[in-house]
């Protein structure tokens, strides 16, 4: 099929020309090991570096989580994209032309190459507005009052935009279409510059890549203080962290990114040595920010206005972290400052200021609870009833895994029962009783663990294997069975279905037997859908004797007070229930 022929094409020219280690290396901080790189894997939760990157083979795998592929799986699987997304992706950052794009496609391609072209000339122009025309002048007295320095305005690339025509002006010398600075929102339709008389603010995404405007008013008399670029085909406002381009290294150093609601706080905080600032630009907190976040860091220090609305956004953004498996704590400017007041005020101690605030910063939840329960007196029962209401209410936003935790720190914090706090508003929907009940295939009856049929069942049929590589890790298995199945999956591989017979003289007397007996009395299942099935039964059997773990070690950490570890447990214990449910869920969906 031509069609097929031309788009393996696409993906063998896409991939001769992107380094996978490059493109891994934006995501996960990769350190050398022999020849192979290793980091964290982005994919699920961990401490120590099981995801390994082979620059050879452009190639990466996973010994956690088991995920593995080349650069496209990998882009994929970050960008929660499909394998057309991804080849476009990474082709447009190969700057190899997609044939097979349809019309439409190609034009909208070619709109975004235009758009970001001209925001990239526009941003250039403005900076040298700032620092270089007369007309500059308002623009660094602005940044001057500020204390922001030439350094810190050169990172941001901030600039000026002049009263007029100027950008106009500048495009036409240029010989370039005034249509593309208009649809990218810099220019009126009469070529007056949209963001006249204003300090400018490029918009950039975690690549450096200019989308987008915001912009400050120098004139007093405006009331406007910010205008903003509006959504156009490369900007949608509740996608990009303002910042983050620079602030992204230092996150990662830190553990943690500090979220501020200005563009400027997060000016000033570089300014000031805060190299992990960022803020949700133009919008309140959203999923794609968050997700977005999450890849570079699980922990997010919110520096919002202590001010009603300020503490209700904190609230909500707690809520939507912790869906996504990051924590966060709460760091509150004294006497209503915001974060670029306070570092100005602060000067030469600012930064050492600021370390402290952010150490002493409790985490959101205790800081929630603390405002609910503001002045309340515990002898009084309707304070008690509606303040207990407030806070049940709002333990309820959280994942369900998170409830009974939190539950208890309200319970300690205010003396309202955690029963109290954990009861349903209305009865819950009755579940049906788990296992069992279920009909389909009768599950294979297991006079044997799991582990052990499955075993039995690659001893009979090795070719299932090919089902098991992606859905299961040696380390899921029982651990009287992992070293025999390591050697029937190296026998596999080396020798294909009949591998195991050429090798089985060579392993241990022990596996030798099982195997045999396996093949005299075969266990009564045998196919690949058994084996999936089975892959999945051990694999969330593994997950949940990991969390029970978790669990058990988190009540330990919390009576010895030792909230990092705390925090940190609560984490791996959210993502683990979360991995649970979602495999429960498939599992009994592929079954119904
Ligand atoms: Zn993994």
């Amino acid at each position: 099929m031509p069609t097929t022929q031309a788009s393996d094409d696409a993906f063998a020219e896409v991939k001769a020309r992107v380094d996978l280690v490059k493109v891994v290396s934006e995501h996960v901080r990769l350190s050398k090991r022999n020849k192979d790189l290793w980091g964290l894997c982005p994919f699920h939760q961990e401490d120590s570096p099981s995801f390994k990157v082979n620059p050879q083979m452009q190639s990466w795998y996973c010994f956690g989580c088991g995920r593995s592929g080349d650069v496209f799986t990998f882009v994929e699987l970050i960008e929660k994209t499909d394998k057309r997304g991804a080849l476009q992706l990474l082709a447009e950052r190969a700057g190899v032309e997609l044939k097979k794009l349809t019309p439409e496609q190609r034009e909208r391609a070619d709109a975004r190459r235009r758009i970001l072209d001209v925001l990239k000339l526009a941003a250039q122009y403005y900076e040298y507005v700032l620092w270089k025309l007369p007309a500059g002048e308002p623009g660094r007295k602005l940044l001057e009052s500020r204390h922001v320095g030439e350094e810190t305005a050169s990172k941001f690339q901030l600039g000026y935009a002049p009263a007029g025509r100027g950008f106009a002006e500048y495009l036409r010398a240029k010989k370039r279409s005034l249509l593309d600075a208009q649809e990218a929102g810099l220019t009126r339709f009469d070529g007056t510059d949209f963001f006249a008389e204003r300090l400018v603010i490029p918009i950039r995404d975690e690549r450096g890549q200019t989308l987008a405007f915001t912009a400050r008013t120098v004139r007093q008399d405006e009331q406007r203080k910010y205008i903003n670029s509006r959504d156009t085909p490369v900007y949608i406002k509740g996608r990009v962290i303002f910042g983050l381009d620079l602030a992204r290294d230092e996150i990662t150093r830190r553990g943690h990114a500090v979220l501020m609601e200005g563009q400027f706080d997060v000016i000033t905080g570089h300014q000031f040595g805060v190299g992990n600032s960022v803020a949700a630009s133009g919008t309140s907190l959203t999923e794609d920010q968050v997700r977005l976040l999450k890849r570079f860091t699980d922990e997010l220090l919110l520096v919002f206005d202590a001010d009603r609305a300020g503490r209700e956004a904190a609230r909500k953004a707690a809520v939507l972290a912790a869906q996504h498996g990051m924590r966060t704590r709460l760091a509150t400017m004294p006497e209503g400052k915001d974060p670029d007041e306070f570092l100005r005020a602060g000067g030469a101690e600012a930064l050492q200021r600021w370390r402290d605030l952010s150490d002493r910063a409790p985490a959101a939840i205790d800081a929630a609870i603390d405002y609910f329960a503001t002045g309340l007196n515990p002898s009084n029962p309707n304070q008690l009833e509606s303040v207990g209401g407030q806070i049940r209410e709002y333990i309820r936003k959280f994942p369900a895994t998170l409830h009974e935790t939190y539950a208890e720190l309200a319970e300690r914090k205010t003396g309202i029962s955690r029963h109290l706090l954990l009861r349903d508003p209305e009865p819950a929907p009755s579940r049906p009783a788990a296992g069992g009940a279920r009909t389909g295939r009768p599950a294979p009856t297991m006079k044997v663990t799991p582990s052990r049929y499955l075993v039995q069942l690659l001893a009979v049929r090795p070719r299932a294997m090919d089902q098991l590589k992606a859905r299961l890790t040696p380390g899921e298995l029982d651990e009287d069975v992992r070293e025999i199945f390591v050697r029937m999956l190296e026998s596999y591989e080396r020798g294909g279905a009949g591998g195991l017979e050429a090798d089985l003289n060579g392993y241990p007397p022990e596996e030798q037997d099982l195997i045999r007996r396996a093949w005299a009395a075969p266990p009564p299942n045998v196919d690949d859908e058994v084996a999936v099935e089975l892959a999945e039964r051990i694999r969330l059997e593994h997950m949940k004797g990991m969390h029970s773990g978790i669990i058990r070690e988190l009540s330990e950490a919390e009576r010895g007070r030792d909230s990092e570890r705390v925090a940190r447990l609560e984490a791996e214990a959210r993502e683990l229930a979360r991995a649970i449910t979602d495999m429960e869920r498939r599992g009994q969906t592929s079954r119904a």
